[in-house]
């Protein structure tokens, strides 16, 4: 086995290639992000993968099994600011043809990547910490989980241009639409390319459900904003006939995608205020409610981030509050 030999590379059409790049392990579980290149008068990549320490290699051997270099790219669209799809872009700034390009409110927060990451980090574990001090042994997997996610703590990536709602990108024959659809991250992007009616929608849309982070005092989920881009997107799907998320397989069935999603939110949403209802709850009781089975650690931190998600949009609703008992934080309905 090489280290190459878990990349995984797929020609999809001939103008189209997606690369699977490992980005996270933990025993025997594995986490992929996907990048998909462009093939067009102008070479483009949609995300650029996590970051490695070897600057690139990774992205560099899938380019490499496609028949190009680099080099030969001449812009980066990131979807969204997060490592396993952004951290790839450290260690290009030397290939000074590529244009890297992002919703214009990230800029300002990811140009000095390394401190953005190191910032996020540790706001990700103060406010874990606070919610799971009675439960040492979670705590401890999710902070490995965020180790392992939030890194490197150093490196820069210039912002060449920055993308606004409605602004086309053109790679020669192709044209890509930004579609700002905020949720998952508070800067997500989907890009629309016309021509073959494809969406490339980043953690946004994924074929079962987005991930969600948290607020993280502003750098992570929200969930008005996951569910008012889900009916913004509705309206395009019918001009769609397939979607590539950022991690997983390719959507081609998605007639009431939208409509699954905010219903899987809603559930989610009644299971807790109902056990809230029923009695005041910490985190982990939530837990319990909302997924009573979980045996993968990858699972577990997402988890743990989607229900804190719910609690904070409740919390913003004033449908319930938080307070102190003894060292725990417990919800109560208002
Ligand atoms: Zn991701």
């Amino acid at each position: 086995m090489n280290e190459f030999n878990d990349i995984y590379v797929d020609r999809l059409y001939p103008y189209l290639a997606m690369f699977r790049i490992p980005y996270f392990s933990s025993g025997t579980e594995k986490a992929f992000a996907n990048v998909f290149l462009i093939i067009d008068d102008e070479l483009m990549l949609i995300d650029a993968g996590p970051y490695s320490p070897d600057k690139s290699k990774k992205l560099s051997y899938a380019l490499k099994i496609s028949g190009f270099d680099i080099k030969d790219i001449s812009r980066i669209v990131y979807t969204h600011s997060h490592p396993d799809h952004m951290g790839g872009g450290i260690g290009l700034d030397g290939y000074n043809g590529i244009r890297h390009c992002i919703y214009w409110e990230a800029k300002k927060w990811v140009e000095q990547y390394g401190e953005y990451v190191s910032s996020v980090k540790s706001i990700a574990k103060n406010i874990f910490h606070e919610q799971l001090v009675l439960y040492p042994e979670v705590m401890d997997i999710y902070f490995d989980v965020v180790d392992h996610f939030w890194n490197p703590s150093f490196g820069e990536i210039q912002i060449n241009e920055e993308l606004n709602e409605g602004d086309w990108i053109s790679t020669g024959k192709f044209k890509f639409k930004v579609i700002s659809t905020p949720g998952h991250s508070p800067w997500d992007i989907s890009l629309w390319e016309e021509k073959n009616s494809l969406l490339f929608s980043g953690d946004f849309l994924l074929s079962k459900s987005s991930t969600l982070t948290g607020g993280l005092n502003g750098f992570g989920s929200d969930l008005i904003s996951y569910e008012s881009s889900l009916k913004k997107i509705n309206n395009h799907l019918n001009l769609i006939k397939c979607i590539y998320p950022a991690h997983g397989p390719a959507i081609t069935s998605f007639s009431n995608l939208t409509d699954s999603l905010l219903a899987i939110v809603k559930d989610r949403e009644n299971k807790i205020v109902k056990a809230i209802s029923f009695k005041n709850c910490g985190l982990m009781d939530l837990m319990k409610v909302v997924y009573p089975s979980i045996d993968s650690v990858i699972v577990l931190a997402r988890c743990l981030g989607i229900v804190l998600t719910h609690l904070e949009k409740l919390e913003g609703e004033s449908k319930i509050y938080r307070y102190k008992d003894g060292d725990e934080v417990r919800f109560a309905i208002t």
